[in-house]
């Protein structure tokens, strides 16, 4: 692909800026961590964008797709990424999404696609369980058929924001006997259902960011089942793909590598600014040759998929390497603030409460991002997992 960006490109990126720049919402500039923002903040930005007709611009047209080519919406997230702004949540957009549209029944499509479209309806993610994460075949929560229901008893484990969730999309037993993955079905959920029992898991971090979410006899409509029963497999690849390559974050890297240049450049207390270390400058130096990499990487499948492959194998390089670099980002920041990182003010102080800040506004939230982050080598399938996949799929070991 032609990496020049053409005069109609340069028009669109002038275009988009000055959206963002009259739009987005103006005390939501300067965020820091957004697990402890409200609901109505988190989809301030999507609803803007759903009206717009912007919320989904890698969908299908007919689904309210934007129809941008892969430079525009490449171009799209790098202006968002320097804007800072709270991009709509993955779990509607980029993962049940596309398997309603590409699985769904129309019925499903005329009753979901709007509400994920619009930012009205929160969806959460009911993959994992206490037994089955890298191991998710093995998973134990059973759908059993009863007329015009299914009867769900189970439990998932690490359910992201479930707590404000409106809809969750779940991965379910439906044949015990057939071959794990062979048993497998995916249901949609209404969360206000009797028997969905949210319950928060506190972070390292102190933020409340997942859940622990238990179903007891929950009755779910026969025709919440997405495709066909027993083919939930399939769907959920399909999902985990998009989910993976959404992981790698380029543009927001980009940014968090400004920052840290910005930030290593002070004068510190005890001397010259940390960027004038040999041995610091050349750590960030390699992250930003490592990220030039991945860029090209990711612009390639983006122009892939803009040819119609769909995300495949090359999504789980993206993702291992895209959350290597964030993490990277994360320690030499933490680095760079020195002992302002030390109080911890992003979640938890000393006695459990955020209104003490000490040190400058720039170094707030580098501790409390460095836990967080943790957490991206490990969702999505881990690293490790990711590996495994590469050797299988693209080595052929
Ligand atoms: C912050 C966060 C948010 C999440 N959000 C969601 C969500 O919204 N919905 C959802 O369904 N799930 C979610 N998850 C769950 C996530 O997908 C799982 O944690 C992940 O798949 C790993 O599974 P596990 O935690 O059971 O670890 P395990 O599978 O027990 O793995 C433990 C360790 O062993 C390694 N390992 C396991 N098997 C192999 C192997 N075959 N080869 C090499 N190494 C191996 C793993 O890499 C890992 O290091 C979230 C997780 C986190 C941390």
């Amino acid at each position: 692909m032609n990496l020049e960006f053409t005069p109609e490109e340069q028009a669109f990126r002038e275009e988009v800026r000055a959206f963002i720049a009259e739009n987005y919402p103006k005390h939501l500039a300067d965020f820091g961590m957004r697990e402890d923002m409200s609901r109505e903040d988190m989809l301030a930005w999507h609803k803007i964008l759903g009206k717009k007709g912007w919320s989904v611009p890698a969908w299908p047209v007919e689904y309210g797709g934007t129809g941008w080519s892969a430079t525009q919406r490449y171009i799209w997230s790098e202006e968002n990424a320097r804007a800072n702004t709270i991009m709509p949540l993955p779990f509607g957009v980029s993962m049940v999404g596309p398997v309603i549209y590409t699985f769904g029944s129309e019925e499903q499509k005329a009753r979901h696609l709007p509400g994920i479209r619009s930012g009205d309806v929160w969806w959460c993610q009911g993959y994992s369980e206490p037994g089955a994460g890298s191991d998710l075949a093995n998973l134990k929560t059973s759908a059993v058929r009863d007329g015009d229901h299914y009867i769900v008893n189970g439990q998932k484990t690490w359910t992201t924001l479930a707590q404000h969730a409106d809809w969750g999309f779940f991965l379910v037993r439906t044949d015990p006997d057939a071959k794990p993955q062979e048993g497998i079905s995916f249901l949609l959920i209404d969360m206000k259902s009797p028997g969905v029992e949210v319950k928060p898991i506190k972070l390292l971090d102190g933020s409340y960011e997942v859940n622990e979410t238990w179903l007891t006899d929950v009755r779910v409509p026969v025709e919440n089942l997405v495709g066909q029963e027993n083919k939930g497999w399939t769907y959920a690849k399909f999902l985990l793909a998009h989910e993976r390559s959404g992981i790698a974050g380029v543009a927001r890297s980009k940014r968090g590598i400004a920052r840290l240049r910005e930030i290593a450049a002070k004068e510190t207390a005890y001397g010259q600014p940390l960027i004038k270390d040999f041995d610091f400058a050349r750590k960030v130096s390699q992250l930003e040759i490592d990220l030039a990499a991945l860029e090209i990487t990711e612009l390639r499948t983006l122009a892939g998929e803009q040819a119609g492959k769909g995300p495949g194998p090359e999504s789980s390089i993206l993702k291992i390497k895209g959350t290597e670099i964030q993490q990277r980002l994360t320690e030499l920041t933490l680095e760079a603030v020195g002992v302002y990182g030390a109080p911890f003010n992003g979640g938890i102080a000393n006695d459990n409460t955020n209104e003490h800040p000490v040190g400058p506004d720039y170094a707030q939230h580098a501790a409390g991002t460095y836990f967080n982050m943790r957490k991206t080598s490990i969702y999505g399938g881990s690293n490790e997992i990711q590996r495994n996949i590469i050797a299988k799929m693209i080595l052929g070991l």
